[in-house]
């Protein structure tokens, strides 16, 4: 294909039609949700991602001018940062801005596409790419109206990075050697773990130039400024640093390329000094050994292992992975032929292998690596479709085949699109309780609630917590585990430990927390964890009262009850779990007089259950229901005392819970199915149908 350069007005005109399309097709969500009352808070529809309402806190505290030491509040996070300046230039509300960040910052992923296009005046590949990139399934997936997320710059810096690269290589003009440089500090800056795809760039570049253009003193030129930029040094030395040499390349034209490979030896002095590879080496470590088994921690503990409820981490299968690339099996493999054919065309392209690589990790390393392969993959499609226009001589068909082709990539991810109905992270109803809640708790009180829920709480209701999206290892889900799913003197008893522990070990720097139970096994002089763990059901003495502890319980948690309890449920001695519990939920299909049909097989009849052919007696059989007020009702009948089965019905739900007794005499159950609070240790603070907040009053 022999092209000529698109004229500057014609090409933004371009870039505004791609940025457009992305913009219009990020509005689709809203379009569907807009007028869903539930879904909305302030006037606006909230946020569809958990991690968001991390960055959400973090803006917040910036604008309020501080956070409360210890409370995990992403207050230094680039995206906190920008969202927070964001939110003081615009006129907009801060939910506005956060819902619709991602859509702005999101679709900007079309520049660099159609400026590497640009590079080699394809502007048209690169308006198809842009196209297709910027509302790619995975890509969209991250990058859509309200997915608050650092994702929303992740893909569009590396990728202007690369542009810069090959700008400056083809360009061959000293300045654009600063752009190099700029976009590399952006990219590592606004996510740092974009740090090894840069690094794995620079090492690209001298593999290139050694091979392709070893005389060209230019490129080490390039590579000088990739590395400086990398460097693990303080960012104003950086860039003072970056801007004095290219001070001395301006000036000294013709510099002897001996002294330039002395600077480039010395740059690469300054990795290797500055720890430049340690990110490198822990990642490939963390992939290697990522064992699975309850390892011991330093005191000798066998805490639950997380790796194993994060199904992210895994292998998929290979439609998954080129649904999320280009929309389709056969979408992928036109655009691996339009790379491939890119790649033998045009050499320079040769230097995306990182970002393209990075992105085939997720055959191995999981989903969330496919965004990386799909700008690039974007523009080779485009760059297929052109170059199989070539072939046809009529204008007119020529054209027509074009526009069709390009169509016909498009329509797979929009029909994702249409279909991918993500609902927001919470509703109205739970949100209204989290701001009763900011009004009655003050900054420095804790909120115990699974870690789930750890950000949105600390966001709407200005509080801490014990456990959050950043802070959920086996062993500081242990305490919130326990406190939920053992009895109410027992999740006393750890609430009030852990949330004491910790804040005088952020006063006391001889203090040492350790987990709640090593402290605790000093503080009381118990040698066996068991032992101790033991101890923890009866009142024991307790460390003073520095603050109040609130215990948050939503009736979503009952979907995610046998995952909570994997993390206390467990040996510590051995790592070897416990016996899994009995928790059941079904749904009644039919009544005849008092014999329930459940959906999962089972049949309630009078004080038994009837399961197969065995007959198990009840030990309490409890009728839950909510009048019109909310306010709970509820029937107890005590049948065989000698049974460890338990079950209630929720005539609300239509629905059954057969629990063993451990789980029935939990504090989420027995404070929020059957509000049986234990006024010594818990007084009610917020109780409605969907989430009851209590207040511990040790
Ligand atoms: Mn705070």
């Amino acid at each position: 294909m022999t092209n000529q350069k698109l004229s500057t007005k014609n090409f933004i005109i371009l870039v505004l039609l791609a940025y457009l399309f992305s913009l219009s097709v990020r509005t689709i969500w809203v379009y569907q949700f807009h007028d869903v009352e539930q879904f909305r808070w302030n006037n606006q529809l909230m946020i569809n991602t958990n991690d968001g309402y991390g960055y959400a806190e973090g803006a917040r505290d910036i604008l309020n001018g501080g956070h409360q030491k210890g409370d995990g509040s992403f207050i230094d996070s680039s995206l906190a940062i920008v969202t927070a300046f964001l939110a003081k230039i615009l006129p907009f509300s801060f939910e506005t801005i956060i819902l619709w960040m991602p859509t702005f910052f999101g679709s900007l992923l079309v520049i660099p596409i159609m400026l590497m296009a640009r590079v080699l005046s394809m502007e048209y590949v690169g308006f198809i790419g842009a196209l297709l990139g910027g509302i790619a399934w995975s890509y969209y997936n991250r990058t859509m109206t309200g997915y608050y997320d650092t994702d929303m710059l992740t893909i569009v810096l590396p990728s202007l990075t690369l542009w810069s690269i090959m700008f400056a290589m083809i360009e061959k003009r000293n300045r654009y050697i600063l752009l190099v440089s700029f976009f590399m500090v952006l990219s590592n800056w606004w996510y740092f773990q974009n740090y090894s795809l840069s690094l794995s760039m620079a090492g690209v570049v001298l593999i290139y130039t050694l091979i392709f253009d070893r005389k060209n003193i230019f490129n080490y030129k390039i590579l000088i400024f990739m590395l400086l930029a990398l460097s693990q040094i303080d960012l104003s030395i950086k860039i003072v640093l970056i801007l004095a040499l290219f001070g001395f390349f301006h000036i000294k034209q013709d510099l002897e390329s001996k002294v330039i490979y002395a600077i480039l030896a010395i740059s690469v002095l300054l990795i290797l000094i500055t720890g430049g590879l340690d990110p490198i080496i822990n990642r490939v470590n963390g992939y290697l050994f990522r064992d699975s088994s309850n390892i011991a921690n330093e005191a000798g503990l066998h805490y639950y292992s997380v790796v194993k409820t994060v199904r992210e981490a895994g292998e998929i299968p290979f439609q998954v992975f080129a649904n999320r690339i280009s929309g389709g099996r056969v979408a992928l493999i036109l655009s691996i032929i339009g790379y491939l054919l890119l790649l033998f065309k045009h050499r320079i392209f040769l230097l995306s292998l990182p970002l393209v690589g990075l992105g085939f990790i997720a055959l191995w390393g999981g989903l969330r690596f496919t965004v990386y392969a799909v700008p690039i993959l974007a523009l080779s499609i485009g760059y297929l479709i052109m170059y199989l226009s070539t072939f046809i001589e009529k204008k007119e068909l020529r054209l027509g085949f074009i526009a069709i082709s390009t169509i016909a990539i498009l329509i797979p991810n929009i029909e994702h699109i249409v279909g991918y109905k993500v609902p927001t992270v919470f509703n109205k109803q739970t949100v209204e309780v989290l701001d009763k809640l900011k009004k009655l708790a003050s900054r420095e009180d804790y909120v115990v609630a699974w870690w789930d829920y750890g950000y949105p709480i600390r966001y709407y209701s200005d509080v801490k917590t014990l456990i959050d999206g950043a802070r959920h290892s086996g062993s500081a889900n242990y305490s919130v585990s326990f406190a939920l799913l053992h009895n109410q003197r027992a999740g006393a008893n750890i609430a009030r430990l852990d949330v004491e522990y910790k804040e005088r070990a952020l006063k006391d720097s001889n203090f040492t927390a350790g987990t709640v139970l090593e402290r605790g096994m000093k503080e009381y002089g118990i040698k066996n964890v068991n032992e101790f763990i033991a101890s923890l059901n009866s009142p024991i003495k307790l460390p003073k009262k520095t603050r109040d502890i609130y215990f948050y319980l939503p009736l979503k948690m009952m979907n995610i009850l046998p995952t909570i309890d994997l993390f206390a449920n467990l040996n510590l001695l051995t790592g070897k779990k416990y016996k899994s519990p009995l928790f059941s939920r079904a749904n009644v299909i039919s009544t005849q007089g008092n014999i329930f049909h459940l959906n999962n097989g089972m049949q309630i009849i009078g004080g038994n259950i009837k399961s197969g052919n065995n007959i198990i007696p009840i030990n309490q059989f409890v009728v839950t229901e909510y009048d019109n007020k909310g306010i709970l009702h509820k029937r107890v009948r005590h049948l065989n005392v000698g049974s460890n089965i338990f079950v209630i019905y929720m005539r609300n739900y239509n629905q059954f819970l057969i629990l063993d007794k451990r789980i029935f005499n939990s504090t989420y159950i027995q404070l929020f199915v059957l509000e049986n609070y234990d006024p010594e240790l818990f007084e009610p603070t917020i109780l409605t149908p969907f989430t009851k907040v209590f207040k511990l009053k040790v």
